[in-house]
C-alpha cells in the first residue's frame, strides 16, 4: 500500500453531498438499492466490454454481486467484479459529486438503446451511503489494471486516495455504519431490503452467501416468449395469493414516455376491503429494474386499483423521493399513457369474449362505474364509459349492451340516450316512465345498479348525446303530446270538461305541492304518473334521508 493522498470536496460538492445525506431521499434504506445498483452497472459495463472485445473475456469469472453483514464491526459491504475504477475514474466519480461515469458510458454507446441495462445516470446516488455511513471505503481494480486504489472519506470535507497491492477485480464498498444505523448491519433487515428494491436485477445477489433475486423480471421481456404458467407464477409472486390471473396485459411504448410494464386482472372477486376507497395500488413503479416505488399511488387513476403490476420507465429518475414523484409531470404524463392503454385493452375483452367480460363486469364493474364519476375530463370520462354494460329495452332479458352499440342503433334526428334505473327488468317493464315512451318505440337503457343512476348522471352525455331518465320531465316533455293521441280512441279520453274539473280539483288538493297537471294520452294501462325535474337526484336525497332515520 503506497502513500496516500488527500483531496478536498469542491464547495459545490460538499453542499450537495450534505443534501444528499440529510434530506433528498425519503427512506434511508433506499442507499442499498443505490450502492446495488451501482454494482450491477460496473457487472452490466464488464459484460458490454468483454463483448465488443473492449476487455478480454473472463471466461472463469461469473458475474455477480456479494453483499456481507458484519454485527461485531457495524460494517456493511458491497462487492462486485465489474469494470472497477482507475485512480482518476475515481477521483472524478466519487470526488465530484454529479458526475456519472455510468452515464458518460451510455452517452458513448449512442442512441442504439443499447445502455438500457445501465442504471445510474445522475452521479448522486453514491453519497447516499453517507446517510448511514461514518466512513465509507472504496477498493477498486480494473480488470486490466495491476494495481488497485482505495478511496476513503467520512463524506465531510475531504477523502483520501491511496494505492492498494494485489486487490480484487471489481469495486468492493465497505461502510462503517453509524451508530444509530446499526439496524443496517444485520443480515435480515438487508435481505428484506434487497428483495424489496433489488429483487429483479439481472445479476446474482448474495448476501452472506445465499443468492435472494430469482425471480425474472417479466416484464422486460418479449410477449411471445412468456408462457401461460410463468405469469401465473409471476402474478402469484406480485400479489403475494394464489388464484391466477383472468387478463394479462404486457404493454410497452418508447414514446410520449418509456413504459415496460404488466398488468394482472385476478381472477377472485375483489373483497369488500379491495373496493373500499382506501384501498391502495397494487402496482409498483420500478426504474431498469430497480424499485422506485411499491405500491405507486400516482402511475394509475384511483379506480384501477384491482390491477396487479409493474410499471418500469428509465425516464423516472431513480433518486426521486416519494414527495417529488407526486408533482412529477412525467408521472402524470404516465398515468394519461396507461388509463388510455389499460381501458383500450379492456375493451378488447370486451370485443373477444363477451361473456368472460361480463363475468369481469358483474365482479368489476364497482370500479368502472367509480371511473365514470371521479374522472374529471369529459373525453376520458366517455373514454371509460364505453366500458358500461346495461340490459336494454331493444334485448332480450340477460343481454347486454354498450353505450356505443345503443348509439349505433339510435335514429339519425335523435339526440337523446334514455335510460330507466330500476331494480329489476320487470319493474323497469312495468314502470309507468317506461309505459309512456315504449310505445314510440324508443329504446332505453335498464339500470339495475343502485350507482348506475348517479354514474349516468356525472357521464351527463356521450358523443354528444344527452342522457336522459325516462323519469325526468325533459323525457316526458320531449315527445309531443299529439304524437300520442292516434293512440287512444275518442271514445276513452276524458270530455275536455271532465279533464278540466279533475285537474283543477288535484291542484286545489295538492296545491303547494305540485307545479302543474297535464293531460297525457301516452298512459295505457296507469291512469297518472308523477314527473320531477331530476328524479335521480330526488331518488339520492330519499335514499339518505332514509339512511339518516335508521
Ligand atoms: P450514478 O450511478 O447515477 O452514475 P453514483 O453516485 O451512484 O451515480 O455513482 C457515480 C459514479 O461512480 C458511477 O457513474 C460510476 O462511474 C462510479 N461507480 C460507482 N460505484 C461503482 C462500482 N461499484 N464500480 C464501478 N464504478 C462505480
Ligand atoms: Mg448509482
Amino acid at each position: 500500500t503506497g502513500e496516500g493522498s488527500t483531496y478536498e470536496f469542491q464547495a459545490e460538492t460538499r453542499r450537495l453531498l450534505d443534501i444528499v445525506a440529510k434530506s433528498l431521499y425519503s427512506d434511508r434504506e433506499v442507499f442499498v438499492r443505490e450502492l446495488v445498483s451501482n454494482a450491477s452497472d460496473a457487472l452490466e459495463r464488464r459484460r458490454r466490454s468483454e463483448l465488443t472485445g473492449q476487455l478480454d473475456q473472463a471466461e472463469t469469472t461469473s458475474l455477480e454481486v456479494h453483499l456481507t453483514t458484519d454485527r461485531h464491526d457495524n460494517t456493511l459491504t458491497i462487492q462486485d467484479n465489474g469494470v472497477g475504477m482507475t485512480k482518476e475514474e475515481l477521483v472524478k466519480n466519487l470526488g465530484t459529486i454529479a458526475h456519472s461515469g455510468s452515464k458518460a458510458f451510455v452517452d458513448k454507446l449512442g442512441t442504439s438503446g443499447e445502455g438500457q441495462e445501465v442504471i445510474g445516470q445522475f452521479g448522486v446516488g453514491f453519497y447516499s451511503a453517507f446517510m448511514v455511513s461514518n466512513q465509507v471505503d472504496v477498493f477498486t481494480r480494473p480488470p486490466d489494471a495491476a494495481l488497485g486504489h482505495k478511496w476513503t472519506s467520512d463524506g465531510l470535507g475531504s477523502y483520501q486516495v491511496a494505492e492498494v497491492a494485489g486487490g480484487e477485480v471489481g469495486t468492493k464498498v465497505v461502510l462503517h455504519l453509524k451508530p444509530e444505523s446499526r439496524e443496517f448491519s444485520s443480515e435480515d433487515v438487508i435481505k428484506g431490503i434487497v428483495m424489496k428494491y433489488s429483487n429483479f436485477i439481472g445479476f446474482p445477489i448474495f448476501l452472506n452467501g445465499t443468492r435472494h433475486n430469482t425471480v425474472q423480471a417479466l416484464w422486460m421481456e418479449d410477449a411471445k416468449s412468456i408462457g401461460e404458467q410463468q405469469h401465473e407464477d409471476f402474478y402469484r409472486f406480485l400479489s403475494r395469493a394464489q388464484g391466477r390471473p383472468r387478463y394479462t396485459l404486457l404493454y410497452r411504448a418508447d414514446a410520449p414516455v418509456n413504459i415496460r410494464s404488466i398488468f394482472y386482472v385476478p381472477e377472485e372477486k375483489p373483497t369488500v376491503f379491495d373496493l373500499s376507497r382506501e384501498a391502495g395500488s397494487s402496482v409498483s413503479l420500478y426504474s431498469r429494474k430497480v424499485l422506485v416505488q411499491s405500491k405507486a399511488t400516482d402511475i394509475l387513476p384511483h379506480w384501477l386499483r384491482f390491477l396487479h403490476g409493474v410499471v418500469d420507465s428509465e425516464d423516472i429518475p431513480l433518486n426521486l423521493s416519494r414527495e417529488l414523484l407526486q408533482q412529477n409531470t412525467l408521472i402524470r404524463k404516465l398515468r394519461d399513457v396507461l388509463e388510455r392503454r389499460l381501458v383500450k385493452f379492456l375493451l378488447e375483452q370486451m370485443r373477444k369474449d363477451p361473456e368472460k367480460f361480463d363475468t369481469f363486469y358483474d365482479d368489476y364493474g364497482v370500479y368502472i362505474r367509480e371511473g365514470v364519476v371521479t374522472t374529471a375530463e369529459q373525453e376520458v370520462k366517455e373514454d371509460v364509459a364505453r366500458l358500461l354494460r346495461f340490459e336494454s329495452s331493444a334485448l332480450e332479458p340477460g343481454q347486454r349492451t354498450t353505450l356505443m352499440e345503443y348509439v349505433g342503433r339510435m335514429q339519425s334526428s335523435a339526440r337523446h340516450i334514455h335510460y330507466l334505473c330500476a331494480p329489476s327488468r320487470v319493474l323497469a317493464q312495468t314502470s309507468p316512465y317506461f309505459e309512456a315512451v315504449r310505445r314510440k318505440d324508443i329504446e332505453v337503457l335498464f339500470c339495475y345498479d343502485q350507482f348506475d343512476e348517479l354514474v349516468l348522471l356525472r357521464l351527463d352525455q356521450f358523443l354528444r348525446n344527452k342522457l336522459v331518465s325516462v323519469e325526468t320531465d325533459i323525457a316526458v316533455d320531449h315527445f309531443k303530446e299529439e304524437k300520442f293521441e292516434h293512440l287512444m280512441p275518442e271514445s276513452e279520453r276524458l270530455a275536455e270538461k271532465d279533464a278540466e274539473e279533475l285537474m283543477s280539483w288535484i291542484k286545489t288538493v295538492l296545491a303547494d305541492k305540485i307545479t302543474n297537471v297535464k293531460v297525457t294520452a301516452r298512459l295505457d294501462r296507469h291512469p297518472a304518473m308523477v314527473t320531477v325535474l331530476e328524479m335521480g337526484a330526488a331518488r339520492h336525497f330519499l335514499r339518505t334521508q332514509a339512511l339518516g332515520r335508521t
